[in-house]
C-alpha cells in the first residue's frame, strides 16, 4: 500500500478541517462516559489542527441508532468531556447535515471546534450508496479531509470512505490512524521473527479469516478461549460440553491441515480449568487434553500447564500479536489464564501489540497498559486490517506526494 498523506503534510492555517474521530465511547445506563479512552486517544491530533491556526469540524458515531436520531445516543456528552480535557468550549451541531450545521460551520474562527451530532441518526452514514449527497453535503463543511478513526477503518461508510473523494489531494490520516498503519501495518505485516500470535475468544466464526492470514505471517500461533474447542474436537479430542462451532469442523481440520504444511504450528491448550457452568462461585478442577473433558464440564480457561507452554512459547518471539481472551474471563474463577498471558506479554523483551477488544480490557485491568508496545484502538479494524493489509477508510485516504 502507497504511504498516505498525513496530517502533518497538510497547511492548516485558515482552513476549515473536516476530521473524522472514534468517539464511540461507552454510556452507562445514565448516559455517562464510562471511559474515555476514544476521547482521549484523538486528542494529539484535535490539538495539532487548533495550534496550526485552523478550525475543526469533529465527526463521529455513537452506537447503534439504526438511521433514527435517539437522545440515547446524542455526541452531546462527548463534546461536554471534550470541552473538559481541551479546558476549552467546544461548539455542538444538533445535527451533522444541513442548513442550520452549514450555518454554524461557516461560521467557526480558526481556533474553534464544533462537534456534529451523531453520524448514524441518518441511514445514509452506513448506507451510502443509497443516498450519496449525505456524503456530500458532510464534505461541504470542511476545505481539509482528515481520518483519525481507525476504529471504524474496517467499514466503507459516507464518513470513512465516501467522503474522501471530494478532497482530492486533501484527505489526510490523523496521527492515532498514523500510528494504527505504522504498528499493524509495517510492525505486525513485516514483522521482527520470530513473530508469535496469540488468538483468542468465543468463536473460530467470527476469526477464520485472521488465523488463516497469520498460517501466512506468523511463526506460530497460540489458541485459546472457546474457539479452541472446535480445533481439539476435530482432533479427536474429547470436549465435554465445552463451546463448539460443529458446523466449522471440517473448517478446523483442514487450518490444521495447512498449519503443517506452512509449518506454522498452532498449539492449542494441553490442559483446562474446567466447571460445570460458568458462573461465580463453580466448583472448578484442571482436566488435561490427554483425559479429555467429561461430559458435562465445560472447558472455561487454559490450565496451568498450558499457560507454562505457552509463556515459555512467547519467549522465544521478538514480535508478538494478541486478540481475545484465553477463557471466561469475565467470571474471576475462569479469568487467571487471560490476566497472566497478560502479565507475560507486559514482561516480554519483545515488540507486542494487542489488537483491541476484550485483550484491551484484560490489560487494563492489570495495570500493565504501559508495558505494551501498542494496544491498538480497533478490534475489528486491527483484524481486518491484519488479514487483508488495507482497509476502506485508509485505502481512500490521498497518496502522500
Ligand atoms: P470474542 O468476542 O470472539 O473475542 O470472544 C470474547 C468472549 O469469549 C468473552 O466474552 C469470553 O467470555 C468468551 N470466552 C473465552 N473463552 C471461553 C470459553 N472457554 N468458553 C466460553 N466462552 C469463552
Amino acid at each position: 500500500m502507497a504511504p498516505k498523506l498525513s496530517l502533518k503534510d497538510l497547511s492548516l492555517k485558515d482552513k476549515r478541517v473536516l476530521m473524522r474521530v472514534d468517539f464511540n465511547v461507552p454510556l452507562s445506563k445514565r448516559g455517562e462516559i464510562t471511559d474515555d479512552m476514544r476521547i482521549q486517544a484523538a486528542l494529539p491530533s484535535i490539538r495539532y489542527v487548533l495550534d496550526q491556526g485552523a478550525s475543526l469540524i469533529l465527526m463521529s458515531h455513537l452506537g447503534r441508532p439504526d438511521g433514527q436520531p435517539r437522545t440515547e445516543f446524542s455526541l452531546a456528552p462527548v463534546a461536554k468531556r471534550l470541552s473538559d480535557l481541551l479546558a476549552m468550549p467546544v461548539l455542538f451541531a444538533k445535527d451533522c447535515v444541513g442548513p442550520e450545521v452549514k450555518q454554524q460551520a461557516s461560521r467557526l474562527q480558526p481556533g474553534q471546534v464544533l462537534l456534529l451530532e451523531n453520524l448514524r441518526f441518518h441511514a445514509a452514514e452506513e448506507h451510502p450508496k443509497k443516498d450519496p449527497d449525505f456524503a456530500r453535503e458532510l464534505a461541504a463543511l470542511g476545505d481539509l479531509y482528515v481520518n483519525d478513526a481507525f476504529g471504524t477503518a474496517h467499514r466503507a461508510h459516507a464518513s470513512t470512505a465516501e467522503i474522501a473523494q471530494y478532497f482530492p489531494g486533501k484527505s489526510a490520516a490523523g496521527f492515532l490512524m498514523e500510528k494504527e498503519i505504522d504498528f499493524l501495518g509495517h510492525v505486525v505485516l513485516n514483522p521482527q521473527r520470530p513473530f508469535h500470535a496469540i488468538i483468542g475468544g468465543s468463536k473460530i466464526s467470527s476469526k477464520l479469516g485472521i488465523i488463516k492470514a497469520l498460517l501466512k505471517k506468523a511463526d506460530a500461533i497460540l489458541i485459546g478461549g472457546g474457539m479452541a474447542y472446535t480445533f481439539l474436537k476435530a482432533k479427536g479430542k474429547k470436549i465435554g460440553d465445552s463451546l463448539c462451532e460443529n458446523d466449522l469442523l471440517e473448517e478446523a481440520t483442514i487450518i490444521l491441515e495447512q498449519s503443517d504444511i506452512a509449518k506454522v504450528p498452532i498449539i492449542l491448550p494441553v490442559d483446562h480449568i474446567i466447571a460445570k457452568e460458568a458462573v461465580e462461585g463453580a466448583a472448578k478442577k484442571v482436566c488435561t487434553t490427554s483425559e479429555g473433558i467429561p461430559e458435562g464440564y465445560k472447558g472455561l480457561d487454559i490450565g496451568p500447564e498450558t499457560l507454562a507452554k505457552f509463556t515459555k512459547e512467547l519467549q522465544k518471539a521478538k514480535t508478538v500479536f494478541w486478540n481475545g481472551p484465553l477463557g471466561f474471563f469475565e467470571v474471576p474463577e475462569f479469568a487467571a489464564g487471560t490476566y497472566e498471558i497478560a502479565k507475560v506479554l507486559s514482561s516480554l523483551p519483545a515488540t507486542t501489540i494487542i489488537g483491541g477488544g476484550d485483550s484491551v480490557a484484560a490489560i487494563k485491568n492489570t495495570g500493565l497498559e504501559s508495558k505494551i508496545t501498542h494496544i491498538s484502538t480497533g478490534g475489528g479494524a486491527s483484524l481486518e486490517y491484519i488479514e487483508l493489509g488495507d482497509l476502506p477508510g485508509i485505502n481512500v485516504l490521498s497518496n502522500k506526494k
